[in-house]
């Protein structure tokens, strides 16, 4: 890959990092409304409990998303970014461009 090419993607991987960091930061907020001490009715306990997973299933995604950016950072500075880490065949540009953190070709994580 060209380096401004590797640049463009690094660039966009640095915003998609901080997004997410800022999504994880800002909805640490949700995890912490339910405290069992609360007087509040038994159904609405139901759903804040409810929402407060999903709060925290979405939050292990965005951990994973994140982790996966800091690893596609990673192999950029190693030189190993748009490589296929399966069949070590280029990834596609397109592919890239929609998932800049993949380290997969479209066959491979089929
Ligand atoms: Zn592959």
């Amino acid at each position: 890959m060209k380096e401004d090419e590797l640049n463009r993607f690094r660039q966009n991987l640095e915003t998609l990092a901080e997004e997410l960091e800022n999504s994880l930061n800002s909805g640490k907020d949700l995890t912490a409304v339910v405290s069992l001490d609360d007087p509040i009715g038994r159904l609405s306990r139901v759903d804040a409990l409810q929402s407060q997973e999903i709060s925290l299933g979405l939050k292990a995604s965005i951990r994973r998303r994140l982790e996966m950016v800091r690893r596609a950072l990673d192999s950029i500075s190693k030189g190993t970014y748009g490589v296929c880490v399966a069949c070590k065949e280029p990834i596609a540009e397109a592919r890239l461009e929609a998932i800049p953190e993949t380290p997969l070709c479209v066959e491979c994580s089929a």
